[in-house]
Formats: structure tokens, C-alpha cells, sequence
């Protein structure tokens, strides 16, 4: 089998290897196909270091191989499987709490971090969710994000007949507006780029130009009756992004800043608003085993489809050039495929 390993920063080395050999509470895979998230990005570009060499890819789908003697969730070969490639321990306060994506052990040294850059994968039976066959597999390996927007929407106890602003579309951008529509909120979406804004339209969200903040601000004013929106996600780095949010965010509102940014920017907001206004800021980052069972199940459901989100596929030997073209910024969701 191959797989891709990350030797430096922008280099690839496809490697053949033996097919990784499974403990009796274990489950093997045959990896479909691994989305090309920031994550990989910015292991690829060096911003972000985790260990050299190392298989990137944790937004996978695959068919299951062989399942380990001791494995009792009911998991069969030839089963298809959502992957969720994240560490749980099970024990830390986080886990404990129902916050499994805040695990305190999860990049802990000597446990295998990401890994589906690979043509097979070795995994425990609770990082995998069955779904129904005829589910194309490259839709299944939308469950990872599509269940960090649906933490995140959780987050911001969003409600039917709430507005809700999102800043940036762009792949995680557009799927937070999925589930937005989903569950019965209105959706207001911002972006400066045009043909992005088009396609929030086409999904239902009021698209909104955020090239002049200040026409951005007053549109949504209008739209809202001068209330405000009742929560906000922001989804892109751009700090006129932050700026708009924090200027229509109605009293009560719920902010949460859901993209991850390279440096350390200040909130654009002081506390005595903070005070008046009853706001709440808070983050979201990844998602507990519940987010991604709530995703493979509403993929499973048809109630989110994702197919209009992947703009390329690259087979695995083409994991440079893959990588590069997630970087270039003009494409959705990128996808490896991995060999029949
Ligand atoms: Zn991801
Ligand atoms: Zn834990």
C-alpha cells in the first residue's frame, strides 16, 4: 500500500509499506477518499508543525477490511465508514464532560496524529461511524468538517426563527450555512467575493458584499430592523470580518469565532459593551464523537448535501499538486482518491 508522508515543509514523499497489521480491538480500512483540509494546508506550508514525517488526512471515508475478534459495536467488512481521526482518551475532565474534542491527550507524544493520506488505515471501533452504501464516498469524507459546523452552530444555541450572520464562505463557510438552513435559522452570509456569494444565495442565505464594512453594517441593520443578528460565526480570518459581527450582533447575542488565526489578534470590542449588551464570545474547535454522529447521520438523511463542494479530485500519487491547488484559494473541498 501507499501512503503520503509530509517529510519537510512542501515536500511529499509517496511511500509503498506493508498494510498495517491490526489488533484483535481494532478495525481496518480501506481509505476511499481524504479531503484536504487547512489543517494539511498549513502542515504543508510549514505554519503549522506537528512531527516530520507524517501522513497527513483526517477527513476520510473508506470500506471496512477486516474487523478485529474483539470488536463488538457490530461493524462489518465490507461496511461503509465515515472516519473520525481525532484522539479520544476517554478519561481526561474534557472527555468526561461530553468535550471530547478539547481532549487533553489528543496530540499527546507516540499516538498516530491524522494518517488517511494512506491507501489503508488501522483504527479503533469508535473512530468510525457505518453508513448506508449508497452514500457516494466522497461525500462521506465531508462528516469531519460538516461536524465542526455543526458544533459550532451548537455553540451559538442558535434557534428556529433566529438570524444568524455568517462571515466567510468559503468550503466551512458554505457548510455552516447548510446547517443553518437546516435547522430553520436565517441565514445572512458575508464575503467580498462575488461568485462565492452567489453560490450562498443559490443555497438560500442573504448575501451580503463585505468589501465597504460600513454599507455591510448598515444593510444588516435594515434587514434586522436596527436589532442586530442574534448570533454570529466567524469562519474567516479577516479582521473587517470580526468588525462587522461586533457591530450587529444583537443585545444577548452570541458570537463565536470559529476560525483559527496564525497570529494573536485582540478583540475588537471592549468590555463595558460586553457588560451592556449581555454578549457572549466564545470559540469552537473540532467536535465531540456527537457532532459526528449528528453529521453522518444527516448525510445519511439527505437533509445536508455536500456534492457541490468538491471543486477537484487528485489521485494520491498527486498530493503535491492537490495541496497546492487547496492553496491557490479559487477551489472548494480538494480530494485525494485513493486506488480501487
Ligand atoms: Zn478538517
Ligand atoms: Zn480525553
Amino acid at each position: 500500500m501507499r501512503s503520503a508522508y509530509l517529510t519537510e515543509v512542501r515536500h511529499f514523499e509517496v511511500r509503498q509499506e506493508g498494510i498495517p497489521v491490526l489488533k484483535d480491538n481494532e478495525v481496518l480500512v480501506k481509505i476511499a477518499y481524504c479531503g484536504i483540509c487547512t489543517l494539511e494546508q498549513r502542515l504543508y506550508t510549514g505554519e503549522r508543525k506537528i512531527y516530520y514525517p507524517i501522513i497527513p488526512g483526517h477527513e476520510a471515508s473508506g470500506i471496512v477490511v477486516t474487523v478485529g475478534s474483539e470488536v463488538i459495536t457490530g461493524v462489518q467488512v465490507h461496511d461503509h465508514v465515515a472516519l473520525d481521526l481525532v484522539n479520544r482518551c476517554h478519561a481526561c475532565p474534557a472527555c468526561l464532560s461530553g468535550n471530547s474534542n478539547l481532549c487533553e491527550n489528543r496530540f499527546k507524544e507516540g499516538q498516530r496524529v491524522l494518517g488517511a493520506f494512506s491507501d489503508y488505515m488501522v483504527v479503533k471501533p469508535d473512530q468510525l461511524q457505518v453508513v448506508p452504501s449508497d452514500l457516494p464516498l466522497e461525500s462521506v469524507a465531508f462528516a469531519e468538517p460538516l461536524a465542526c459546523c455543526i458544533r459550532s452552530l451548537r455553540t451559538v444555541n442558535a434557534s428556529l426563527g433566529d438570524t444568524i450572520l455568517i462571515s466567510g464562505v468559503g468550503t466551512m463557510g458554505i457548510l455552516h450555512i447548510k446547517v443553518a438552513l437546516a435547522m430553520g435559522l436565517r441565514v445572512i452570509a458575508c464575503d467580498i467575493d462575488l461568485k462565492r456569494l452567489e453560490d450562498a444565495k443559490r443555497l438560500g442565505a442573504i448575501a451580503l458584499d463585505a468589501s465597504s464594512a460600513e454599507t455591510c453594517i448598515a444593510t444588516i441593520k435594515k434587514i434586522t430592523r436596527g436589532r442586530g443578528v442574534d448570533s454570529c460565526i466567524i469562519t474567516t480570518s479577516s479582521m473587517s470580518a470580526v468588525e462587522v459581527a461586533v457591530a450587529v450582533l444583537a443585545s444577548n447575542g452570541v458570537m463565536n469565532i470559529y476560525t483559527s488565526y496564525g497570529n494573536k489578534p485582540p478583540l475588537p470590542l471592549d468590555m463595558n459593551t460586553i457588560h451592556r449588551h449581555e454578549f457572549v464570545v466564545t470559540g469552537s474547535e473540532g467536535r465531540s464523537e456527537y457532532d459526528f454522529y449528528t453529521a453522518t447521520r444527516v448525510l445519511a438523511n439527505r437533509t445536508i448535501v455536500v456534492d457541490d463542494l468538491i471543486s477537484q479530485i487528485y489521485p494520491l500519487e498527486e498530493v503535491s499538486t492537490a495541496v497546492e491547488e487547496a492553496l491557490s484559494g479559487s477551489s472548494y473541498r480538494v480530494l485525494l482518491k485513493m486506488e480501487e
